[in-house]
């Protein structure tokens, strides 16, 4: 999997990190740290869907 297609570099993760640690996951979001947040993408949110840095989906779309 390509890195670029991971949660971490999609703009529907990461609404309640700060953004100091959103910017250090969309560098690396492979490096070793317990970050597991919301999911954003509409039909994730209602579920209340937390990933990790290193989850992915079909909806990736990556962060400005
Ligand atoms: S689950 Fe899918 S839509 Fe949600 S942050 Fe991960 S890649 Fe993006």
């Amino acid at each position: 999997m390509s890195e670029r297609s991971l949660c971490g570099t999609c703009q529907h993760f990461g609404s309640d990190l700060p953004e100091e640690t959103l910017v250090q996951v969309r560098v690396n979001p492979e490096a070793d740290r317990p970050e597991v947040s919301t999911c954003g993408m509409p039909s994730n949110a209602r579920l209340h869907l937390r990933v990790s840095a290193t989850s992915s989906c079909d909806a990736y779309s990556p962060a400005a």
